[in-house]
């Protein structure tokens, strides 16, 4: 451990004890942890209020339940808020040889030379991380720190291995809930959104990626803790593929929009075909009823591999079986608990199955080669206009053009099929507009 390990911390008395002689010099604040004010337990660390009654441990002692994941906030505990020193100009070593799209360019400047907060709208598939690395790079030469946070430990692991090779000499830490090294210093930080309550006033550029997912979206505490790890004069950088209209409100007036519809490829999102069939829930696992899910599969797989998504793991798993019986190519699946989920998406790269089953989970963040999309009871309220907008985004992302299908099977068109549907257009159409646009350049 040294000095650095606790510039621009924000910790509790707990993580800070028996360490002390290596923060002597250091200029930090010391505050209580919780405060109670009129049978109201409002927390230091995560600006969250909760009623007495709820946060009681027994009559002397009283926690913070919102951001109990990050270790107990309670009444015995003080918060110990270090500050980052102000930092030297230096050289920092680049080594990205790919070529932005004129549009991509236009945007990575914008992000790189305006200061203050911005929402980058991407559609999915366009290349968001690499039109952050002049801003990473800009914020580095001036001897700051720079934070990357996402809600998914799959896309921070992807993450940084992307950066270790684009800045090859920077020390890159990557903190999560299940990272087992201990935290040091570093001047990138990628971590899981939650990690952010362990940092006050350290970077001077933050990016928060998909700002419109779980669990970021809706939540006051780690909107606080995304405000309070960045410096006061800080930029910081929403991601988002798919906000909603609360978000694009409250960006209107508070923040640069930057709008990229057209994928890196150039070519536009496939726009999902809407498959009416009635009663899929129970046809799909049944021999000779799940006819037109075979054929649908069968006729899919003559050009690309198939992504199929389940509403449940449960339905997952029967399908799975079914399937094996009936088809004779090679099939997969994974979910959530699903310990080799990680090598079975390693496999899927490499175009090992033909035919893939999965849930929400691979939603967001994963890229193949050659894929169609299949969404089986898109209608099914686990699906929002936000989910169906990402999984619909998988088909197409890479590669050459291979004909990539999405289809959503469905027996009752809801609201958020409809709005999926009418987004991905509008997306295209814009999309078309910076094609010629470019075409003009
Ligand atoms: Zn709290």
């Amino acid at each position: 451990m040294q000095v650095e390990d606790f510039h621009g911390r924000r910790l509790l008395s707990r993580e800070v004890d028996g360490n002390e002689h290596y923060f002597t010099e250091s200029k930090y604040k010391v505050v209580d942890a919780v405060t109670l004010k009129r049978k109201q337990v409002y927390c230091n660390r995560c600006s969250q209020r909760t009623p007495l009654q709820e946060a009681k441990i027994n009559e002397s002692c009283y926690y913070c339940p919102h951001c109990l994941l990050l270790g107990r906030c309670d009444n015995l505990q003080q918060l110990y808020l270090f500050e980052q020193p102000k930092g030297q100009e230096r050289r920092v070593k680049y080594c990205w040889e790919g070529q932005l799209t004129v549009l991509q360019q236009r945007i990575s400047s914008e992000l790189s030379e305006q200061s203050g907060q911005h929402l980058v709208w991407a559609v999915t598939g366009s290349g968001k991380t690499e039109m952050l690395y002049e801003s990473i790079r800009k914020t580095l030469e001036k001897g700051n720190r720079v934070a990357i946070a996402s809600p998914r430990i799959d896309v921070c692991q992807e993450l940084y291995l992307r950066l270790v090779n684009v800045f090859p000499e920077e020390t890159i830490g990557l903190l999560h809930g299940k990272a087992k090294e201990p935290y040091r210093y570093s001047s990138v930080v990628i971590c899981t959104t939650h990690q952010l309550y362990r940092f006050y006033q350290a970077f001077a550029l933050l990016v928060v990626d998909e700002v419109d997912a779980f669990p970021f979206v809706g939540d006051l505490g780690l909107n606080y803790a995304v405000r309070t790890a960045l410096q006061p004069s800080g930029k910081l950088i929403y991601l988002s593929a798919t906000p909603d209209d609360r978000l694009l409100k409250k960006s209107r007036t508070t923040m640069a929009i930057h709008q990229l519809a057209l994928r890196f490829h150039q070519r536009l999102l496939p726009e999902p075909s809407l498959l009416f069939w009635n009663k899929w829930a129970s046809r799909c696992l049944h021999p000779r009823k799940n006819r037109p899910l075979r054929r649908l599969i069968h006729e899919l797989i003559k050009e690309n591999h198939v992504l199929l998504f389940c509403p449940s793991i449960q339905l997952m798993e029967q399908l799975e079986n079914q399937l094996k019986n009936q088809l004779s190519c090679r099939i997969v699946s994974a979910s959530s608990k699903d310990e080799r989920r990680s090598q079975k998406v390693q496999s899927m790269r490499e175009q090992q199955y033909d035919l893939f089953l999965t849930t929400m989970i691979l939603e967001r963040g994963v890229t193949f080669e050659r894929i169609s999309v299949i969404v089986l009871g898109a209608d099914h309220p686990v699906f929002s206009k936000s989910s169906l907008v990402q999984i619909a985004g998988r088909a197409d992302r890479k590669g050459g053009f291979t004909n990539s299908q999405v289809y959503f099977l469905y027996e009752e068109k809801t609201l958020a099929i409809a709005k999926a549907c009418k987004e991905i257009k509008q997306m295209n159409r814009k999309g078309k507009a910076q094609r010629d646009e470019m075409r003009l350049l």
